[in-house]
């Protein structure tokens, strides 16, 4: 986006962001619901939506929209890059110094959104939805949900109730500071703790989906626990990845070495071999000689594998030291934050 498209507008308090993939019996009425919640604001607003490849409708729609309100404003992109990509869109060409994403079908509600800013005013940086009674599928969609907010709170440190819920309050600075891959939206909450942002969390209303399909289903569990090791290792380790594959590579490293030098001198000072013990064994088992090597030197084997796979780690954690200088100076983008300067 460039950045002369947004220079042309005028800041906006507030921005809505919204991703639609054919929506088309819903948006004339979240046009309506939206502007009857958002007029009572004493905020300015804008409300950007995204048409992520609609084949409906939809486009068409919006383009009425935007063409009769200068605070409308409508995106379509070539095809379905899928939900993280329309809000990241969104995002980018967003003016508002808060902005909120929300979902097209109307299961979230507009008229939270003066809640979400209020609870925003008293210091946070983000103020999360949480659909307390949410209205979807209870063994497809809820019970996977409870587990999986579960397990990213747990592995991320950021307590949050609702990670899914699309509804949302961001301070922009927090946006502009976090990049999105895939389907990584529902991470935005974790990202923003990296940078140190203030977190709180409501109620929000939730309503099943009058109109249209839903466009997930339970293979999104998989993908989001996917993306949660992803996220896990950039929370962690993203500026020093020699200290995770290094530790590991040293481990097996030393391993190894303990294991070969155990055979070495089993081998140089007992002629008989060390391991005679666990071959005559084996013999008894099986009542032949025939082996095969991995049967006859198991040890041996598992020694050199940890000496490999060791070798591996560390040249990886090497490698992954190279790749984060390369992200980091080629974009001049330092390794911290900073709030305010006085
Ligand atoms: N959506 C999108 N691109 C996609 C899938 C979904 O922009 O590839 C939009 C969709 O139009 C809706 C929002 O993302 O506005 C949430 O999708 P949906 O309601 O299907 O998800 P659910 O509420 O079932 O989790
Ligand atoms: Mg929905």
């Amino acid at each position: 986006m460039s950045n002369s498209q947004k220079n042309d507008r005028e800041k906006v308090d507030l921005s809505i962001v919204i991703p639609v993939f054919n929506e088309e019996e819903n948006l004339h009425d979240l046009y309506s619901r939206l502007t009857d919640a958002l007029s009572k604001l004493k905020e300015s607003y804008e409300i950007i939506f995204i048409d992520d490849g609609s084949t409906d409708l939809s486009f068409e729609i919006l383009r009425k929209m935007a063409q009769t309100h200068t605070n409308i404003h409508a995106i379509r992109f070539r095809r379905n890059f899928g939900q993280t990509a329309a809000m990241s869109a969104g995002f980018d060409y967003a003016c508002g110094e808060v902005i909120v994403p929300m979902d097209a079908d109307l299961q979230n509600d507009p008229f939270d959104v003066e809640r979400l800013l209020e609870k925003l005013d008293d210091g946070y940086d983000i103020v999360s939805g949480w659909r307390a009674n949410r209205q979807d599928g209870f063994f497809l969609r809820r019970i996977p949900s409870i587990l999986a907010n579960r397990l990213i709170s747990w592995m991320t440190g950021v307590y949050l109730h609702d990670f899914g819920c699309t509804l949302k309050a961001y301070r922009r600075e927090i946006l502009e500071n976090i990049n999105l891959y895939g389907e990584l939206h529902r991470f935005i909450p974790a990202f923003a703790k990296l940078i140190g942002a203030r977190m709180a969390e409501i109620k929000v209303r939730h309503h099943p989906r009058a109109r249209g399909k839903s466009k997930y289903g339970i293979s999104r569990t998989i993908r989001v626990i996917l993306d949660l090791i992803t996220v896990k290792f950039l929370m962690s380790y993203s500026t020093r990845p020699i200290q995770i594959f290094g530790l590991f590579g040293l481990i097996f490293f030393l391993s190894g070495i303990c294991i070969c030098g155990y055979l070495s001198i089993g081998k140089l000072f007992f002629p008989a071999g060390v391991e005679s013990g666990i071959l005559s064994y084996l013999y008894a088992a099986t009542g032949e000689r025939g082996f095969s090597l991995i049967e006859r030197m198991p040890m041996l084997i598992l020694g050199v594998l940890l000496l490999f796979t060791g070798i591996q780690f560390i040249t990886m954690g090497l490698i992954g030291e190279l790749v984060i200088r390369t992200y980091h100076e080629s974009q001049k983008k330092p390794i911290y934050v900073i709030r305010d300067i006085i």
